[in-house]
């Protein structure tokens, strides 16, 4: 069977790959293994999916080239997406941040890409297994399903297959493995928007409390709530840096985000209060009982000594942990790391090396923010080759 592209992995980067360029008139298939379209869309977002957010731009996203992503998001962005959205009735909200979710479920962004593929005659394939890879002047996919085994030609072959997290709902480490096959290098994965497990030492019996914090691992600091849990630390704001985390690094934390804890300490001497008891305002009483030493937080605020608040400030605002990995996989959301932009084209997501192979969405090395981010660019670099393929 002969078409002019072939997609392997039908999820948000290839679904909407598929019916750009089908709407152009390409003929179009696309081949996933799994049985079921959109899990991973149906599960984001809490079952709301946060598809994309009001502003988009390079800053929100990590790579070996952070500059790869600007061509693709330059020429589609958020309201591009919101447009096809919109134009369904699909009811959306905006949240803190941007952030742009379905009021009522993450199965309408996964009726609208089947809506589109469906509309622009793109063919759809489920429940298939995508064996050798074979280049001369076209591909050869084979393939089998509970038919039987085939093959499909095609002129063009766009990998995406995505990441690594949730291998249950069937993400593998095939479109990596093409990658490499093809030559191209991968820059190393890892679990990323991933909750960090802390030593025995630094966990805190403090599971299911939640404050606002700046946290920060080696990259940008992010202002949001950090959760504690039985091993660890989670909430928006870990996740965020966990994807900046290198094993052996530091995390620092700072419970009272915006504020000058010494320079209110030093001049509070007329604060009769006891310091734990001044800061339970602030602050869960557990939380400040675990931080401060016992001795200190009895003392009265206008008695505090220079070096007392100090210590209570560095215990408070300058709080470094040291986790000893991420939560892995199962937990992650998205993967950091991928196929290496530095042979792809950031225009039309096309191998150098291999012509008419193109990589798009999560497999990428291209890892967006919490916020919306991995589905626009899943959307924005299934454009970029869907216009190009
Ligand atoms: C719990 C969770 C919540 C999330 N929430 C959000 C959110 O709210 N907002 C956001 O922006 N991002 C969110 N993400 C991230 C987002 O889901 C992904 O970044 C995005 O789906 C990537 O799109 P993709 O098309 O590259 O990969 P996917 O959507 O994962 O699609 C890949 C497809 O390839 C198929 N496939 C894999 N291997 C093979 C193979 N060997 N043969 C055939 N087919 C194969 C898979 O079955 C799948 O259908 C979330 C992720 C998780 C895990």
């Amino acid at each position: 069977m002969a078409y002019d592209v072939c997609i392997i992995g039908g999820g948000a980067a290839g679904l909407f790959c598929a019916a750009t360029a089908a709407l152009r008139g390409r003929s179009v298939v696309v081949l996933d293994h799994a049985a079921i379209p959109g899990r991973k869309i149906l599960i984001s977002g809490g079952g709301r999916c946060n598809f994309t957010n009001r502003t988009v731009g390079p800053e929100n996203f990590l790579s070996q080239n952070p500059h790869f992503c600007r061509s693709a998001l330059a020429r589609f962005r958020p309201e591009d997406f919101l447009a096809e959205v919109e134009a369904r009735g699909i009811a959306y909200e905006e949240r803190r941040h941007g952030q742009l979710f379905c009021v009522q479920s993450a199965k309408h962004i996964v009726a609208l890409l089947l809506d589109r593929c469906q509309q622009a005659g793109v063919e759809l394939r489920w429940g298939v297994t995508v064996g050798a890879v074979a280049h001369q002047d076209r591909f050869a996919i084979a393939t089998s399903d509970g038919s039987g085994t085939g093959e499909i030609v095609a002129e063009r072959l766009v990998v995406a297959t995505g990441g690594l997290p949730v291998p249950a709902i069937g993400a593998s480490d095939f479109g990596l493995r093409l990658a490499r096959r093809f030559g191209h290098g991968v820059v190393e994965t890892a679990p990323a928007l991933a909750p960090l497990l802390l030593p025995p030492d630094e966990r805190l019996d403090l599971s299911g409390i939640a404050v606002e914090a700046e946290v920060s691992a080696d990259g940008p600091v992010f202002r949001e709530n950090i959760l504690f849990t039985h091993g660890g630390v989670s909430g928006p704001s870990v996740l965020q840096a966990s994807s900046y985390w290198r094993a052996g690094r530091p995390l620092a934390v700072d419970l009272l985000p915006g504020r000058d804890l010494a320079a209110e300490l030093a001049a509070g001497r007329t604060v009769n209060a006891q310091l734990g008891n001044h800061l339970a305002g602030a602050l869960p009483r557990r939380l400040v009982a675990s931080r401060l030493p016992e001795a200190l937080a009895a003392r009265p605020v206008a008695k505090l000594s220079p070096a007392e608040i100090a210590a209570a400030t560095a215990a408070l605002q300058r709080w470094e942990l040291h986790p000893v990995a991420t939560d892995g996989w199962l937990k992650a959301e998205v993967m950091r790391g991928g196929v290496d932009t530095a042979e792809l084209s950031s225009k039309t997501m096309e191998s150098r090396r291999v012509p008419g192979l193109h990589f798009i969405g999560e497999v990428v090395d291209v890892t967006g923010w919490l916020g919306g981010y991995n589905f626009h660019w899943a959307w924005a670099s299934g454009f970029a080759a869907g216009s190009a393929v």
